[in-house]
């Protein structure tokens, strides 16, 4: 038979909380559970006047109005507060009631621009202390890796004859090796107009150049609880990013890190350097030697103990000038006169044999030798950092509006990485409190079938 619904809505006034209406299964209910930003108005005290001024927005609404925004995947202030108009979770979650006034969107940019990107990352912090006061995260086994996100600007922003006029009237004598190729290579060409923050980059060699910024990000093993966000433009290497990174999540966890995985674009002799001086083990996937010559450098043996180089016919190499990134080993070629090698050793014209040497050549070696001795268990890890660091931005470009940045500037995109993430983390921890009620409430063998449905569930997206 056909069902009717009469429309005609006669309740003018409901009794109770505005959270007899949210689902208890609801995203914004859950993180509610685990969300404390009591220490907040504290916090951001001193960026207000204490006498003079209209009352602002007050900071806990603020933030849980931007958080909301996050986890349901409506990342622009006007959107947002358009829809917490009609959103009943969404008025709930950031405090307000049915017939009060929500703040004017742009009160959400001014808090951004007068509390800067530090506070927000403090609160990032505090999400990433939460997690691992409830025992999600152990900050033992770390995942790390950079993704793109698309700058805010279109196709016609971008200029380039200004940037090689520019670039041409600047050029100096002593310009890198970095600057000059990544000039030449037309990498560094185009500029944004509205926003100059952000640069061109690719992340594959068959993909057009798009104005993007560089995130870095660092997960916990476990859950995959977000330890640390960094973010740059693409001019910085993530090799540059590990060593800042390391310090950062063991001063934020008070944790020394065990394992530090991370894919191919991180292995650089100097990244390999600064994990093992922290005694940190690095399952990063050394590649091989780039073969150049006939008497490649791995052909050299380097004695660490008497700091001097040997050829493959025994010839001892000896320090001399210190390079940026190493230093130069010299043999005198008039005693190279005998080998069968010279031809491809010695370079016509050269009175000196002479090789580089990175700094951190030693941990390379140490590397790569490492990397033929992977263990099953290594092998394992490894496969877990894809899972688990790619999953993340995978789930932050899908489900929370990663994909692109909101707003222009460097600082912008920052508090939107570091509120992304505070985000992630709480869903993280809303889904560790749930699965610990279904564990007092639910018998044994069930939990382990209807935990993993619900912690699937709940952390994939809104
Ligand atoms: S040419 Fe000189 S440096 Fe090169 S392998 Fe022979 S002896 Fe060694």
């Amino acid at each position: 038979m056909l069902g009717r619904k009469e429309r005609d809505q006669l309740e003018l006034f409901i009794t109770g909380s505005l959270r007899q209406l949210v689902p208890d299964e609801h995203v914004l209910a859950r993180v509610d559970r685990v969300l404390d930003l009591s220490w907040l108005r504290e916090e951001v005290s001193d960026r207000y006047s204490a006498n003079d001024g209209r009352p602002g927005v007050d900071p806990e609404a603020a933030v849980r109005l931007m958080l909301a925004g996050l986890l349901t995947g409506i990342v622009h202030d006007r959107k947002l507060i358009r829809e917490a108009q009609v959103n009943i979770a969404i008025r709930w979650f950031a405090g307000y009631g049915l017939h009060e006034r929500l703040p004017h969107h742009s009160s959400l940019t001014r808090i951004r621009q007068r509390w800067g990107e530090e506070r927000f990352r403090r609160i990032f912090k505090r999400t990433v202390q939460a997690c691992l006061k409830a025992k999600i995260a152990t900050a033992e086994v770390v995942h790390i890796d950079a993704s793109l996100i698309r700058a805010n600007v279109s196709w016609d922003s971008l200029t380039e004859q200004h940037a090689v006029d520019v670039l041409s009237e600047n050029q100096s004598e002593d310009e890198s090796e970095d600057e000059r190729k990544g000039r030449q290579s037309g990498k560094y060409k185009k500029v944004c107009t509205t926003d100059p923050d952000a640069t061109m980059a690719t992340n594959a060699r068959n993909r057009r150049l798009e104005p993007a910024y560089k995130q870095h990000t660092a997960v916990d093993d476990k859950v995959g609880v977000i330890l640390d966000v960094a973010v740059t433009t693409e001019q910085t290497n993530e090799g540059e990013m590990i060593e800042p990174q390391v310090d950062e999540i063991e001063a934020i966890t008070g944790i020394d890190i065990k394992v530090v995985t991370a894919d191919a674009g991180y292995a650089y002799a100097k990244v390999y350097g600064a994990l093992e001086r922290r005694g940190i083990d690095a399952l990063i996937p050394a590649k091989a030697e780039p073969i150049k010559s006939r008497v490649p450098l791995r052909r050299f043996r380097y004695d660490a103990k008497n700091d001097i180089l040997k050829c493959p016919r025994g010839r001892i190499l000896r320090p001399a000038r210190p390079i940026k990134h190493g230093r130069f080993f010299y043999a005198k070629a008039k005693d190279c006169t005998r080998c069968p090698l010279k031809r491809d050793c010695l370079s016509k014209g050269r009175v000196n044999k002479a090789v580089v040497v990175g700094d951190h050549y030693p941990a390379l070696l140490r590397a790569r030798r490492r990397r033929e001795r992977w263990s099953k268990q290594d092998r394992h890890l490894y496969q877990r950092h894809r899972w688990r660091s790619e999953g993340f931005h995978g789930e932050a470009k899908t489900w929370h509006g990663l994909a692109r940045a909101v707003r222009r500037g460097l600082p912008n995109m920052k508090i939107q990485a570091y509120l992304t993430a505070a985000a992630i983390n709480l869903k993280r921890l809303a889904t560790a409190l749930l699965a610990l009620i279904l564990s007092w409430i639910v018998p044994q063998n069930a939990f382990a079938a209807s935990d993993r449905a619900v912690a699937r569930a709940l952390t994939r997206g809104p």
